[in-house]
């Protein structure tokens, strides 16, 4: 440990990985930006964890961006909620990397939408046979929620109608949750707004933090080398690094916005 509280060798990766021509900071929002509270509306962000995330949004050659599993709109307006100057102009990417800016449900095709409305009409008429479930509509994927629903078996049950029916559909793209199944008409997944981003800025490298399932996903789409995958509090990974919960994010950023401004 350095006297910054991150594992030494996490502290070295940060500092060669600022010195990049070209490189993308991207993190999570729950679990890291933001701990985790009973009720995720009541999430706030770390104050000083998203100002050093606004500083690095204004270094040169550096583009970062928060990537949710939240609906966008959701996630964009929980980030204003912080009152950080600046926090206007970060790029905030929801729905587990599908939804890239406000117009996005404008961005899929007349065939993706028709897939769309059939997916949720099939998640309706499964939801309305176990009372507690809820459907969610987000502007690329429908959502199945099971947490509320009276019984274990019955909730496993109904999630094993959504696998085999809407889920099993040609061009859906499914994505396991706890408690919920979330069935996009795009491609997903964060590891893939990862290689958007990276293609789209012709980054050298990039460094993402996440504590959940999801975020494996991402931490799969960085590379050994340049690349730096954080995992933020415990529980299997293949993320390089690791610190101990979100109360180290904002440390993580402040090493790198410091290092890349030099202040
Ligand atoms: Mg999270």
């Amino acid at each position: 440990m350095s006297g910054s509280g991150l594992p030494d060798d996490l502290g070295a990766a940060l500092h060669a990985f600022a010195t990049l021509p070209r490189i993308v900071v991207a993190s999570d929002f729950d679990g890291c930006l933001a701990p985790i509270v009973s009720h995720p509306a009541d999430a706030r962000a770390d104050p000083r964890a998203l100002a050093a995330l606004v500083e690095l949004t204004a270094a040169p050659d550096t583009t970062t961006a928060v990537v949710s599993g939240r609906a966008r709109t959701d996630l964009a307006g929980l980030v204003a909620l912080s009152e950080v100057a600046g926090v206007d102009d970060l790029t905030l990417i929801g729905s587990h990397g599908t939804e890239f800016d406000d117009d996005f449900s404008s961005g899929i095709t007349d065939e993706e939408k028709e897939l769309l409305a059939r997916l949720q009409a099939q998640l309706d008429a499964i939801a309305a046979r176990f009372p507690g479930a809820m459907v969610e509509t987000k502007p690329a994927s429908t959502v199945l929620h099971v947490r509320n629903v009276a019984t274990a078996t019955d909730a496993e049950e109904a999630l094993e109608l959504a696998r085999g029916g809407p889920a099993a559909l040609p061009g859906v793209h499914a994505t396991e949750g706890k408690a919920v199944l979330e069935l996009a008409v795009i491609e997903t997944g964060k590891g893939h707004a990862l290689d958007v981003l990276r293609a789209q800025t012709n980054a050298d490298g990039v460094c993402y933090l996440g504590d959940d399932v999801t975020d494996e996903h991402a931490f799969t789409h960085l590379q050994d080398g340049n690349d730096v995958s954080i995992k933020v509090g415990d529980g299997d990974t293949v993320a390089r690094y690791r610190i101990t919960g979100p109360e180290l994010v904002g440390e993580v950023l402040r090493v790198l916005a410091a290092a890349r401004t030099g202040s």
